[in-house]
């Protein structure tokens, strides 16, 4: 990542964390970094090398650390690196960087530019072949994303091979715009043309990432989002979303049609008695029209209708 974006994805961080209302104190516990850690994040300050960190082992300071979690495709058919019931006391002694696909590569990069240590990735975090443990720790996927730092999107890969900085997300600047003037019978007419800027229906809505069941559930529940795109990085909060060709905030008529603002709003703004009247089917209808691979991934909804 650009110095330059760097510099952005800071800004929007620490005004959303510092003068952002509805983000603010009392609001999101990841405001304060104060939240809880996962059952298990990975470590990447450790002497060793980016380690598995299983929490319960550790002192209640170190368990109140700031986290950030990946929402990542994983990709159909391809071959992951997991944390399975054979490799488990491996990955705690520390992970094979060798076998560490390009999006997770990645992830480190924007936890060190935030400044954070930990970070939760759910193929590394939950041992996949263990019933009970993904039973369990995907009971509590909600409380992860809700209690993140930020939450980082990788929206444009659609394997975990991919990575997040598809194009580098390099500082674009538009290129000079095109007056064109027309005169007749003293009237003069001006159109200025603009080159197009990355929109968030094409690089949000579209995405492949944006595509996946589980990812309506993580972007309901992430308190802010940084969305690697395919031409550019946005961001996401509950007060502003913006992207670094406008990074105070996207004027876009296009967000008014984002189905998941209007979620958020409403589950935020309304009372239980207003959201079933009004919000709730249409948010099954959106939930169970998206890629859902396992069966369970369908209870997630009704879990979060109990809150
Ligand atoms: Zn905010």
């Amino acid at each position: 990542m650009q110095a330059i974006m760097r510099s952005f994805v800071a800004d929007w961080v620490s005004t959303c964390r510092d003068s952002h209302a509805d983000c603010g104190p009392g609001r999101i516990r990841s405001h304060a970094r104060t939240s809880t850690l996962p059952t298990r994040v990975i470590d990447l300050e450790s002497s060793d090398g980016p380690r598995l960190f299983i929490t319960k082992e550790a002192s209640t300071d170190l368990r109140l650390q700031p986290y950030t979690a990946l929402s990542h495709c994983w990709g159909a058919g391809a071959e992951h690196l997991t944390t399975t019931q054979a490799n488990l006391e491996q990955m705690v002694r520390g992970i094979p960087m060798e076998e560490m696909p390009q999006t997770y590569l990645d992830a480190f990069k924007v936890n060190q530019s935030l400044g954070v240590r930990y970070i939760w990735i759910d193929a590394l975090c939950i041992v996949q072949d263990d019933q009970y443990d993904w039973q369990f720790e995907s009971a509590r996927m909600c409380d992860v994303y809700r209690d993140a730092y930020c939450t980082i999107a990788a929206n444009a890969a659609q394997s975990s091979g991919q990575g997040c900085f598809i194009k580098k997300h390099e500082l674009i600047l538009p290129a000079d715009s095109c007056r064109l003037v027309a005169e007749e019978d003293g009237h003069r007419s001006v159109i200025v043309l603009l080159p197009p800027r990355p929109s968030w229906k094409n690089q949000i809505l579209s995405s492949p990432l944006n595509s996946r069941a589980w990812v309506l559930q993580e972007r309901l529940i992430s308190p802010r989002i940084l969305h690697f795109a395919k031409d550019a990085i946005f961001w996401e909060c509950l007060e502003l979303k913006s992207s670094q060709f406008e990074p105070n905030g996207i004027h876009d008529v296009e967000l008014l049609a984002d189905p998941v603002s209007y979620y958020t709003y409403s589950l935020r703004n309304l009372t239980v008695e207003e959201c079933a009247r009004s919000v709730w089917l249409q948010l099954v209808q959106h939930y169970t029209k998206l890629g859902i691979t396992k069966v369970e991934d369908r209870l997630w909804l009704f879990r979060v209708s109990r809150r």
